[in-house]
């Protein structure tokens, strides 16, 4: 089946966006991969049966979405970026993603026990690009077994608030950026993958409070009134 969604803002009028219905029952990728130590031994030999998962839990093919005039095209990564510095944009392009399990305590899709999702995972196609949700400063571009390679990234908003955002579950020969890296809001950083403990692509993402700790990054993003790319300039 396929859900038909209409969308308003900077797709032209009368256009539609095709998600892909089918990521709705993804089952997605472990967290916590702040706390790695905890379950290191026991979880990594369960997970080895639940791994090939990955293949049978395909995203369709990207959704073209037509940007507004004025923004340049992301294909090549040239995307002229002329925003205010506290602009929150979301991680991923409009229509090319679809949320498939929140933040909060869930049953792991891994281990099978209750478990504390640290971040939301929005399932895409492999490779969608990834973008900086703001400003800021690239403190660690990692890679281990749960996580698989990830980008962290310290912004700090227009009223001195620090937090975090992470994205999890990507390659290393994808990742645009280097620690120490000084990033622009909605900057390309890497892209969609399926490393570490993922049963499809998506993109695990989280925001880290001042202190670090993980809050709901959907709400995060909300309260901060995070916007898509492309939706400023057609405003
Ligand atoms: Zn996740």
């Amino acid at each position: 089946m396929t859900v038909i969604v209409p969308v308003s803002g900077f797709v032209t009028a009368g256009s539609s966006v095709t998600l892909p219905s089918r990521a709705l029952g993804t089952v997605t990728g472990m967290s916590s991969w702040t706390r790695p130590h905890v379950e290191n031994s026991e979880v990594g030999q369960e997970l080895s049966g639940s791994i090939t998962a990955a293949s049978r839990a395909r995203v369709r093919a990207p959704i073209t979405v037509t940007p507004c005039l004025g923004t340049s095209s992301v294909a090549d990564g040239s995307r002229q970026i002329d925003v205010v510095s506290d602009t929150i944009y979301w991680p991923l392009e409009k229509g090319t993603y679809v949320e498939t399990s929140p933040f909060g305590m869930r049953i792991s899709p891994i281990t099978g026990t209750l478990h504390m999702h640290e971040g939301v995972d929005l399932a895409a196609p492999m490779d969608t690009p990834l973008y900086s949700v703001a400003d800021g400063k690239v403190v660690e571009v990692a890679e281990n077994y749960f996580a698989g390679a990830f980008v962290k990234i310290k912004h700090e908003r227009a009223d001195g608030t620090v937090f975090y955002s992470v994205y999890l579950h990507q390659y290393t020969e994808k990742i645009l950026v280097h620690e120490g890296d000084a990033v622009k809001a909605g900057q390309p950083i890497g892209a969609v993958g399926t490393s570490g403990w993922s049963t499809g692509p998506h993109l695990h993402f989280e925001i880290h409070d001042a202190a670090d700790k993980v809050t709901d990054p959907m709400a995060w993003m909300k309260q901060a009134g995070a916007i898509h790319l492309g939706e400023d300039a057609c405003q």
